[in-house]
């Protein structure tokens, strides 16, 4: 299989995937372990992950989930027993929906050990625990419950999960009570991490300093216009925009659509 990893910083190594563009990122402590972010997603691209760690010498030593999702909480055995953390909420919540998240991933990319799904370590720390560059994670409920961004202060990478992308508008959990303010409260905590200078997100592109800044303010705006009902003009539902994508918009937007005067709004979540 070909190299997939790209050093975006010293030590900092991004995969992408063909799949939504996922990325999974490598951060490597100096003596051949290394801290892997979100493995994703195919069984033959964790193949291949497993492989070019292996070529350059390196073995997975701590591994980390930055959401619930099914995409971000994938293994394989060749990347061995590395102990796979992930904030607590994000483990509580993966554990209830194990069975959606099972399914979910034998549709899209069939064939993973149905028992390395998902084998989430709660960690309630403000870093990572290993022996390699400070890994910072910073934990809130947009996107998804326990939702953990990693920042490495040494390189000025921000990890930020399913947020901040250049393909995807912000993505609310509509399970949740409040699903706009856990979302802004979220992107209130990446917008406060000093010294970024990169940045990757869960899906999509990884972006420099400007770019992070760009994607944080593009998320303010989608979120202010669905919040007041005004049409959303966003570059990421262009001609591009995949059909689900437009979905998850259109579902957003009906979430958010201000009833005609004097009516409740329907299915509205009592209190
Ligand atoms: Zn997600």
């Amino acid at each position: 299989m070909a190299e997939m990893l790209t050093e975006i910083a010293p030590g900092v190594l991004v995969a992408t995937s063909s799949y939504d563009l996922t990325t999974t990122t490598v951060v490597l402590s100096g003596g051949g372990g290394c801290l892997v972010i979100d493995p994703a997603v195919t069984v033959a691209e964790l193949a291949g992950l497993s492989a070019g760690l292996a070529g350059r010498g390196l073995r997975p030593a701590v591994a980390w989930s930055t959401h619930p999702h099914w995409d971000h909480v994938l293994w394989s055995r060749e990347l061995g027993d590395a102990p796979r953390y992930a904030a607590a909420a994000a483990v509580r919540a993966a554990q209830t929906a194990r069975d959606a998240i099972l399914a979910q991933a034998a549709e899209s990319a069939p064939g993973h050990d149905r028992l390395l799904i998902g084998r989430l370590i709660p960690l309630d720390a403000p870093a990572i625990p290993w022996h390699g560059p400070t890994a910072e994670v910073i934990v809130h409920d947009g996107h998804a419950p326990g939702h953990g961004a990693v920042f490495l202060p040494g390189t000025g990478v921000l990890v930020a999960g399913d947020m901040c992308s250049d393909v995807e508008i912000p993505l609310l959990d509509l399970d949740a009570t409040d699903p706009l303010g856990a979302y802004r409260t979220g992107l209130r905590r990446l917008a406060a991490v000093a010294g970024v200078r990169q940045v990757v997100p869960g899906h999509g592109h990884v972006g420099d300093a400007a770019g992070f800044r760009r994607r944080l303010s593009m998320d303010a705006a989608y979120l202010d216009a669905l919040a007041a009902g005004r049409p959303v003009r966003d570059p990421r539902l262009g001609g591009q925009c995949p059909q689900w994508l437009r979905g998850t918009h259109e579902a957003q937007v009906r979430r958010y659509r201000r009833p005609p005067r004097g009516l409740s709004p329907p299915g509205g979540r009592p209190g």
